[in-house]
């Protein structure tokens, strides 16, 4: 994640702002308000852990008020980019019914199948619901595992 530029890492704060390309005296006042809220289990800004579904998906583990926030204190620290975003509006290799990704000629690649993630959402920037990921991957799947072991009957049905 390190090597891939995903993950950045700075042994203090100021160098992790560096190593975002973010404001260093930006980075140090967030997060001394932030700290300074966690210490009480609060967290003002977004208001993690005030509900119950939010305090089932914290740390059962952490031994303070809130199991969704704790004072970050101690380096190394890390920072991922966060890109706001719907499920099933990403771009992803563009396949045909069997689930075969295809070429710049919209020609199918033999050997290359993709679903789930990596397959442009059949939603086309879309979501209308939920199990709107799960559904299309395990059906294409499905789908790929049985046009890759040549099974006809269904390919034809696809067709
Ligand atoms: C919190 C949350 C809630 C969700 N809720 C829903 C929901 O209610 N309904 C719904 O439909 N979808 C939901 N989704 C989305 C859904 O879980 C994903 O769209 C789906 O799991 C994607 O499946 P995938 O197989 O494409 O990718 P993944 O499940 O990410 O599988 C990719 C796999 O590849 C492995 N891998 C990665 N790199 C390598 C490598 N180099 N070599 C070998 N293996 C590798 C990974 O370890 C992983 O196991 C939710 C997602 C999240 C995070």
């Amino acid at each position: 994640m390190l090597r891939s530029g995903y993950l950045k890492r700075g042994h203090t704060l100021e160098a992790l702002a560096h190593a975002c390309g973010i404001d260093p005296l930006g980075l140090l006042q967030t997060l001394a308000d932030y700290n300074r809220h966690a210490q009480q289990g609060a967290d003002p800004a977004f208001g993690r852990g005030s509900t119950a579904f939010n305090r089932r998906s914290g740390d059962a583990s952490h031994k303070g008020r809130n199991p969704c926030v704790a004072p970050i204190e101690r380096g190394p620290f890390y920072a991922v980019k966060v890109e706001p975003g719907s499920f099933a509006t990403f771009a992803g290799l563009k396949t045909n019914g069997q689930a075969q990704v295809l070429d710049v000629q919209n020609q199918p690649i033999p050997g290359l199948y993709a679903a789930g993630s990596d397959m442009a959402s059949v939603m086309g920037g879309h979501y209308p619901s939920g199990g709107i990921n799960l559904g299309p991957a395990m059906t294409f799947g499905y789908v790929a595992a049985r046009h890759a072991a040549g099974v006809v009957a269904y390919e034809t049905e696809l067709d």
